[in-house]
Formats: structure tokens, sequence, C-alpha cells
């Protein structure tokens, strides 16, 4: 059986009609021999019991009659019977009335009647009102019982809902879960493979380097040699362009590794005191000979309360300031060529300083402008066929300098020049850190009395060429091609100092410096190598290597290593190292007792 309805109910509503039928059926069971008729406020009949049969126009008046006043108005009916009509303003309605029981004579006179009339009228109204709000009662009762079921049924259907929600929130983070788990270890095995990649990419950077500087550390060294022996001015000439072509090849290739170094996020600055006058000293002195031959100008200026002494990374400062002065330099014809560095201002305890490289060139397009600092972008295409290049320089520019904490910029006019400029907050150096240059300074400063070295280098051109440059500069040399090699030697000869390579064949540098610095540390051990037993300090070794990376020289002077210097071994390189290395008195002058 379906539940009754709130639709139901209303259709259970006593409607107006309803409740003058019950009024009606009310009133006659009270006056069971009068003839009743109901009349509403307009005069339309309504309901009747035994009606009695009254003329329109009769009905008519005593309707009209009847609403003007609360008391009975008498008129007569069509059997000439008396009748009364009494106006019910709470039914809207005239009631007729005749009692043919009654004798005509209670009714004229019978104020009884009227008023036993009126009660009765009274009675059904008051019986009739009741009905109505007992049916009421009864309805409201139903109402609440259905609105209880319904409120329960609401409540049952939320909580089946909340429960179906529940689940279905249940399903959805499991689900989610296992997407999150799945793709998670998907990403740790992409991320896994990028890492490897990473890996074999850096290796492999690693391992270009070491071959690509291997024969560029030969070309750029031997024209060195060569252009230090008798030749005619042609000869001379075609020396130095081999030298200055590899050096181009060396910067390039020491450019694309630096890029690549930067985008793989390998590269990190040092922070070593250094002497500022001095980087700017020297990146002026680079271009003095380029600058007389072209008839250009070129100063340098640092303001005052910058400090002379500052913390950083001084080879990458000079790297960015030798390209831009090198472009300033490339592209200028007549003018010249300003290298400053500005005081700007002061900030927790920094000097902020602004280094600029002014010149008065061919300029820049303005639409350029941001182009030239891409990679591989120059300003239009035929700067390559007139100047060369191969738009690397303002790329590796830009990210070392905001790796420095700056950006790059370029302030330029198409005919009239341009300024390149950074801002970088610059620390002066504590006091009481010695920089390196100064060791190196004292070291120049020390007599070169010569002395003996075990140079250590698998590759019979570098072997060679090292071999030169060290005889050159007064020392012997003798020559093993790997750490087993060099352990040999050590066993039977003394030595000042070693130059050891780190990439090499049978045992590599590092391998040998450990092997040795162990030798050294074990009184029993060292009896056996005539070239470690007798000395009062460690052993200098110097590593040679083609990998300029950070990494790399730590790792060197982890291996026990003193010194590190990297290839092509250059002339002035080698200079300062060993005169900064060797000890005072040589093993030539205190040979071995035995
Ligand atoms: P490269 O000089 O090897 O082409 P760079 O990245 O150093 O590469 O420079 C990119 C381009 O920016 C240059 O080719 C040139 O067109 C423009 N440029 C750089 N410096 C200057 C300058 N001082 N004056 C005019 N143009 C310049």
């Amino acid at each position: 059986m379906t539940e009754p309805t709130f639709d139901d109910i209303f259709d259970e509503l006593i409607d107006g009609n309803e409740e003058l039928q019950g009024f009606l059926s009310i009133l006659d069971g009270l006056l069971p021999e009068a003839s009743l008729l109901l009349v509403s406020e307009s005069g339309t009949l309504l309901e009747g019991a035994r009606p009695l049969a009254l003329a329109p126009p009769v009905r008519e008046r005593l309707v009209h009659e009847a609403k003007s006043t609360d008391d009975f108005v008498v008129g007569k009916a069509d059997n000439g019977s008396r009748c009364h009509a009494v106006y019910l303003p709470k039914m809207s309605a005239v009631l007729l009335i005749t009692c043919t029981a009654a004798p005509s004579a209670d009714w004229e006179t019978g104020s009884a009647m009227i008023s036993l009339l009126r009660n009765t009228l009274e009675l059904a109204l008051y019986r009739q009102e009741r009905e109505v709000l007992v049916a009421d009662h009864e309805q409201s009762v139903r109402q609440i019982n259905i609105l209880q079921q319904q409120h329960g049924k609401l409540i049952e259907d939320n909580y089946r809902q909340y429960r179906l929600n529940q689940e279905r929130e249940k399903e959805y983070a499991r689900k989610l879960e296992s997407e999150i788990a799945q793709q998670t270890s998907e990403l740790r095995e992409a991320n896994a493979r990028l890492e490897e990649i990473s890996r074999l990419k850096s290796d492999f950077l690693a391992n270009m380097s070491h071959e690509l500087r291997t024969p560029m550390n030969a070309i750029i060294g031997f024209s060195e040699l060569l252009s230090e022996t008798p030749l005619a001015e042609e000869q001379l000439d075609y020396t130095r362009t081999i030298a200055q072509s590899a050096t181009s090849l060396l910067t390039l290739i020491n450019d694309i590794l630096d890029l690549a170094k930067i985008e793989a996020g390998k590269l990190e600055l040092e922070r070593m005191p250094f002497d500022l006058p001095e980087v700017i000293d020297n990146v002026a002195a680079m271009f003095k000979i380029p600058a007389r031959e072209k008839g250009v100008a070129v100063t340098c200026k640092i303001d005052s309360r910058i400090p002379k002494r500052i913390m950083g990374d001084s080879n990458r400062l000079r790297q960015v300031l030798i390209n831009l002065a090198g472009n300033a330099m490339k592209f200028t014809e007549q003018g010249g060529i300003d290298i400053r560095v500005d005081f700007e201002r002061e900030a927790a305890g920094r000097i902020v300083s602004r280094f600029s490289v002014h010149d008065s060139g061919i300029g820049i397009p303005p639409d350029r402008v941001e182009a030239i600092f891409e990679k591989f972008t120059q300003a239009d295409g035929s700067t390559t066929r007139k100047y060369g290049g191969t738009g690397l320089g303002l790329a590796i520019c830009l990210q070392l300098v905001e790796l420095m904490g700056g950006h790059l910029t370029v302030a330029s006019e198409v005919g009239k020049g341009s300024t390149f400029y950074f801002v970088i907050p610059v620390e002066e150096a504590p006091a009481e850190i010695i920089s390196l240059q100064e060791h190196k300074e004292a070291g120049l400063e020390k007599d070169l009395s010569g002395g003996r070295i075990l140079l250590v280098e698998d590759n019979a051109v570098n072997q060679r060429l090292a071999s030169i440059l060290i005889t050159r500069q007064g020392y012997e040399v003798e020559v093993a091609s790997d750490g087993a090699e060099a352990l040999e030697h050590l066993r039977h000869q003394t030595f000042d100092l070693v130059l050891m390579d780190v990439q090499m064949p049978i045992m590599d540098g590092m391998e040998a410096t450990r092997r040795i610095r162990e030798i050294e540390a074990d009184q029993a051990l060292r009896q056996d190598y005539v070239g470690l037993r007798a000395l009062s300090q460690p052993l200098p070794i110097v590593g040679l290597t083609a990998h300029a990376r950070k990494e790399d020289e730590t790792a060197c002077y982890e291996a026990g290593m003193n010194g590190f210097l990297t290839k092509p071994i250059i002339k002035a390189k080698l200079t300062m190292i060993l005169s900064e290395m060797m000890p005072r008195s040589s093993c030539l002058e205190n040979p071995d007792p035995s």
C-alpha cells in the first residue's frame, strides 16, 4: 500500500461546500420537521433540506433584508406558510427556514420559538465548528505522522546517501592513491633514468674535455716552443697563427663545456680572496696590443670606495670581463673602451658595485638587444662573416653574472656604442686570509735553484712537451708512463716534486698519490723507497689534468696532492706552480746517503 502524501491530505480538506452541508445536516438533525435552504450572500442557492419553495423575488428580498440585520426576517413561502431568514456571517450565507409542524401563531408571536431557533442555530454552528476542529485535528495528526515518516525516511535516505558518498570517496581515494603511487614510481624511474643520463653526460663531458684538451695542450705548447726557436718572419707569423687558432678553438671548447656545466646546474663559483684591481688591470692589459694596432684607447677605473681585496671567483669574473672587453674591441674601430667598477651603494656590509665595459663601437639595434644574450645568436646575420664568433660568449656571461647575484644588461645606440654592465654585491676579504696569489708571488721571489722532477704522464706528446718546458725552467726531469711506474721510480731515485697526470692506464694519478702517502706514513715501508725514506716533509705532488671542474680539483686534494695544474700546460702556469711548490733545497744538493 502506498503511503499517503501531502496531496492526499489536502484532497481531504473540508471545502466550503462540505462545511455548509455539514452544518445543514446538523441543523436538520436538530429540527427534523423544518424545511431549510442556504443561500449565498449573492443570492445563489447553495444547499437545502426539504427545501422550501420560494418565489425567487421573495427569496431575494429575504436574503437582502437578512444581510442587513442580525435578527430574523419574516417572509411567506409559496405554500403560504411563514418563513424566516437569518444571516450567518461565519458561513457567508443566509439561512431560510420554515417549520411546517409548528403552528403559525407560534412563529408569529413566539419569541420563545425564535430564541429556540436562535439557540438551535448556535448549537448547530458550534457542533459544526467542533466537527471541523476534530477533522482538522485528525488531519494535523495524520500530517504529523506523515511528516514524521517522511522525516525518518529523509534521515534514512540521507544516511544511505552519506554512506554511499563515503564509500565512493574511499574508492576514489584508493584509486587516487594507487594512481599517485604508480605515477610516483614512474617518476622515480624516469628520475633515475635522467640521473643516469645526466651522469653519463657529465662523464662524457669530462672525457671529451680530456680528449679535446690533450691535443690542444700539445698544439698550444709546441707552437709556444716553436715561436721561441730561431724562425724567419713568415714562419713566426704562421706559428703565431697556429697558436692563435688553437687558443680560439680552446676558448670555444671551454665555452661549450661551460655552457653544458651551467645548464646541468653543475657550475659552482669559488669563494676565495683576490685582488680586484689586479683582475681589472689584467683584463685591460690583455687588450693593450690589439687596441694599439687598431688605434683604440683602453682605459680602466675602480672607485676608491670599493675594497681592493674581495671575496669571490676571480677566474669567472675575469672570464666575464674578458668576454665583454673582447666584444667591445671586436666591434669598435675608433674611440675607446672603458672598463669601470663604480660604487653604487652599501648594503648589509657589502659594497654594491657596478661593473661596466663601455665602447664607442657599432652599437646594437634595439630589436636585437634581447636576442644577443641567447645562445648561438648574434646581432645580425653578417656578424659572423665580418667579425667571426659563435654567439656563446654573452649567454655564458649572463649565466655567470646571475650566479654572482647580478644581472647582465646592455645600453646601446647604433653608431654610438654600447655599455654592458652588471651590479653585484662585493664583499671585502677578511684580513687573515692570505691569498693564493700572495703565495705565488712569494714563490716567485724565491731563488730558483733547480731540482729533480718526476713527470708521470701517459701521453707521449704531452711527455715531450712537459719535459721540454720543465728542462727549460732549469730542472731535471724523469718520465714515468703511469702510477705503477712512478712508484718504481721512487723505489730507486729521489725527486723534489712529482707532476702527476690524473687520468692514466694501469694506475691512475689518484691511486698513485694515495699509495705514496700511505708509504710515507709507514716507517717500515718507507725503507724500500729511496725517493721517500729520507724526506722530512711529504713529497710535493702536483696533479695534472685536462678536467677543469671544481670537483676534480677537490678530488686531487682529497687524494693527497698539494697542487693542481690544468692542461694545456703553458710556460707561465708551470713557472708559477713550480716556483711555488719546489722545496727550497733540492735533493740534488742532499743526495740520499744510501
Ligand atoms: P660572439 O661575439 O661570439 O658572436 P657573443 O654572445 O659574445 O658572441 O655576442 C653576441 C652578439 O652580440 C655579437 O655577435 C654581436 O652581434 C653582439 N655584440 C656583443 N657585444 C657587442 C658590442 N660591444 N658592440 C656591438 N655588438 C655587440
